[in-house]
């Protein structure tokens, strides 16, 4: 048999050897493959070997219980002589007319839409009403969304005085919003001294008080104020209802 074969014998080698070695081998694979497979890296080596140190997960950003709250939008007045609200937004045409005869550039424009609908505004504490002589801005409006009223039937709000923030509430003899306030008592009434200016100073309080029925809301108080934030503003007229000038 031996020497039958002995002619073929590398042949067998050839083809035996292999699977006897894949058989040695067999052990070492199974071992391999028992473990973890080790990480792949997509540079080819992990970054930690350059320096870079590798980033651990990061846990999703916690989301706030409540949504933040949006930003008050701004106070604004209409332009002395106003309809209300409602009437005024279909009067206007948004010529800015008004705007343009303005003397003190109180009334502004909102031409991106960003503040009052479009239509001419006023901010207070920026440049209020200074009622000029004329009162120019009522007898330019060609549509009577400003109509043409005296002085003291303005209305463009109330103002309204915050004791936390007044400095007479630390003692201090402040009289400014009153000194500036344009509507006072007629001179011609010695019978009734001070009973129509729309501030007074309250006795015995020392405090300062609004007399809302006086009051037209032209905001030169707010804005000579010294305060920050001012301790008297104007909050504004929007409706013939209003309860600020009930
Ligand atoms: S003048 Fe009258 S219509 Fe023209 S923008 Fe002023 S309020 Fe509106
Ligand atoms: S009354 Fe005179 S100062 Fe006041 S907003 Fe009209 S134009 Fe300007
Ligand atoms: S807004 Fe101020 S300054 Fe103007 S009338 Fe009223 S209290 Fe006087």
């Amino acid at each position: 048999m031996r020497e039958t074969l002995a002619p073929f014998a590398g042949i067998l080698e050839r083809k035996i050897n292999p699977i006897l070695a894949a058989l040695q081998a067999l052990p070492d694979d199974v071992d391999r493959l028992a473990k973890p497979t080790p990480p792949t890296f997509p540079y080819g080596f992990p970054l930690d070997q350059l320096g870079i140190p590798s980033i651990p997960p990061q846990p999703a950003p916690a989301q706030p219980e409540t949504p933040p709250t949006p930003p008050e939008p701004p106070r604004y007045l209409r332009p002395p002589g106003a309809v209300p609200f409602a009437d005024f937004d279909r009067l206007c045409t948004t010529c800015y007319k008004c705007v343009e005869v303005c003397p003190a550039h109180a009334i502004q424009i909102d031409q991106y839409d960003l503040v009052a609908g479009l239509r001419p505004f006023i901010i207070a504490a920026t440049q209020p009403c200074v009622l000029c002589d004329a009162l120019a801005c009522m007898k330019e409006c060609p549509t009577h969304a400003l109509r043409t009223v005296d002085h003291r039937k303005i209305q463009m709000g109330t103002a309204r005085v915050n004791l936390d923030l007044c400095l007479r509430e630390t003692g201090e003899d402040c009289r400014i919003c009153l000194d500036t306030c344009p509507i006072r008592s007629p001179e011609t009434d010695p019978a009734h001294p001070g009973a129509g200016d729309a501030l007074f100073i309250h006795q015995p309080t020392g405090r300062i008080r609004v007399r809302r029925n006086a009051c037209i809301g032209c905001g030169l108080c707010e804005h000579r104020c010294p305060t920050q934030p001012a301790a008297i503003i104007v909050e504004p007229y929007r409706s013939p209802e209003d309860p600020i000038i009930a």
